[in-house]
């Protein structure tokens, strides 16, 4: 029996002594309609219970499921020498790097972005905790790279 069918079940016998109770012979007799309360009592009792515990199976299923999503993506996640970000490989096979702060943090699969060159704080930098990854470029450098390249050096 699941638990639907006994939460049904115990609605039914409370409904019985329900009619039990309301029989006028039996209202007279004081020490049964005192035993028929103590039943309805004790059903009531069984039937949040049941209730109770339905509804924690539905959020253990809920949770069962969370773990099984996170299960898929820990068991698809890889390292890569020297690299700040987790990896995990796309439909097309394309290995796509995410942020290992939010990975390790919430279990999170945050796509690291490099699309802000001009704030020069990182080579990539992640939407959600808001990182950044990789080395800074100097300016300076650049300039004298640049200067190296045109004149010479
Ligand atoms: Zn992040």
């Amino acid at each position: 029996m699941d638990i639907a069918s006994g939460i049904a079940s115990i609605q039914l016998a409370l409904d019985l002594s329900k009619g039990i109770k309301a029989s006028k012979d039996l209202m007279n007799n004081g020490e049964v309609n005192l035993q028929i309360i103590e039943l309805m009592e004790a059903l009531v009792d069984a039937k949040g219970g049941l209730v109770e515990a339905k509804n924690q199976i539905v959020d253990k299923d809920k949770l069962i499921m969370e773990l099984q999503k996170k299960l898929k993506v820990s068991s698809n996640i890889f390292d890569k020498d020297n690299s700040p970000f987790v990896w995990m490989k796309n439909k097309e096979e394309k290995d796509i790097a995410y942020c290992s702060k939010c990975y390790a943090k919430d279990g999170i699969l945050a796509k690291v972005m490099n699309d802000r060159p001009m704030q020069n704080l990182g080579t990539h930098q992640c939407p959600v905790c808001e990182s950044w990854f990789g080395k800074k470029k100097d300016p300076q450098s650049e300039l004298d790279k640049a200067f190296g390249d045109v004149f010479g050096k």
